[in-house]
């Protein structure tokens, strides 16, 4: 068996352990005779699984009593439309334009209400984190939204907008535990779990208890009204059940590397070798204000659009796979999740030097 290194962005690599663990009980989950695949949902089994797993993040991220833990349907982009339609009492909201992530959230609440673009870095093609420290936030404001790290341009909000009182909603899709965070400084976190934590199909919601009401848009389907699912523990239909099994296995990963200090730490030692090498580089650069690098997802290019296709096919060659930018971007990114190795970091630097001096 030969596995690759591999930088995507998404889907993306998982721990190597948790996938053993995953294999060696596919077939006979803890002697219930069946994979997880095959067992009901409301089953004791099962509901032992998804109520760990519940605790297991709980415990990782500090969660405050009064915050709901949902696991949810329909990926990210479903959820750019749940916010407005669970939150948009006054019909008006903010948002911080710092991507196409962003971007995607602010045009779907324009479907169901005002949505006022309170900031966005769209002008240097959003290679920085806009001043955030005094935005045109108005009273009739429902919500603040921000896309707390760019996965497409490798930006992260290193300190959270002032939002004048105003709740905080936070897409951390492609940062997920990648450091902590005070949760009690949002009104919602939430994030597709296939960038940092597990199998595509799951999207985690953390949400403060006053926000899950029955007072939503009307027309809003009985699937994506929080209150539903919060009532029914996630479990109001069949969930992804095998997906949340696998995301339950990471959470114990982080657990036993240190929690989210130990990830952040991990993290910070990954990025860093990363970092160094682009700011030494002749040939390679990185994209983004220093003061905003995301520890998750980094850009780089060449100059050179046949320079950087060279690169991105001797890599792969050479065992770095899916080292291309986002076809918006162009160059390269590297995205260096919670599960990518030090080594595989430390390896693919020594292959860009070796690329440097060969291509000088
Ligand atoms: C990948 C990504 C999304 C979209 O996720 P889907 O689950 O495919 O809808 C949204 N936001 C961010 C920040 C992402 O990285």
């Amino acid at each position: 068996m030969s596995r690759v290194y591999n930088f995507s962005a998404g889907p993306a690599v998982l721990p190597e352990e948790v996938l053993r663990e995953a294999a060696d009980e596919m077939m006979d989950y803890k002697e219930s005779g069946m994979s997880v695949m095959e067992m009901s949902h409301r089953s004791k089994v099962y509901d032992d699984i998804i109520k760990e797993a519940e605790q297991d993040l709980r415990d990782l991220m500090q969660i405050p009593d009064n915050y709901k833990v949902l696991f949810l349907q329909g990926g990210a982009s479903q959820f750019f439309a749940e916010v407005p339609m669970n939150m948009m009492k006054n019909k008006k909201a903010g948002y911080i334009i710092t991507g196409q992530w962003a971007k995607k959230a602010f045009a779907e609440a324009k479907i169901y209400g005002e949505a006022v673009e309170l900031a966005s870095s769209a002008d240097k093609t959003f290679s920085y984190i806009p001043d955030c420290s005094d935005l045109p936030i108005t009273d009739d404001m429902d919500y603040v939204y921000i896309c707390e790290n760019n996965t497409i341009y490798g930006t992260k909000f290193r300190e959270l907008p002032n939002t004048k009182g105003k709740t905080l909603v936070s897409d951390v899709s492609s940062c997920f535990l990648s450091e902590p965070i005070d949760v009690s400084k949002y009104g919602v976190v939430y994030g597709g779990v296939q960038k940092n934590i597990g199998p595509a199909g799951v999207v985690i919601a953390i949400i403060r208890e006053d926000l899950i009401t029955d007072d939503v848009l009307p027309g809003t389907p009985t699937m994506l009204k929080w209150k539903t699912q919060a009532d029914n523990d996630s479990l109001y239909n069949t969930p992804p059940c095998y997906n949340i099994y696998i995301c339950g296995k990471v959470f114990k990963w982080i657990k036993k590397m240190g929690g989210l200090e130990g990830m952040k730490k991990h993290n910070e030692e990954k990025a860093k070798i990363l970092y160094d090498f682009l700011d030494e580089s002749k040939l390679f650069k990185g994209t983004v204000e220093k003061k905003d690098r995301s520890l998750m997802n980094v850009p780089f290019v060449t100059g050179n659009e046949d320079l950087d296709a060279k690169f991105v096919k001797e890599a792969a060659a050479a065992g770095f796979v899916n080292l291309k930018g986002h076809r918006t971007v162009g160059g390269m990114r590297a995205s260096i999740y919670n599960a990518m190795p030090k080594e595989g970091v430390e390896k693919l630097v020594a292959f860009m030097k070796e690329f440097e001096q060969a291509n000088a």
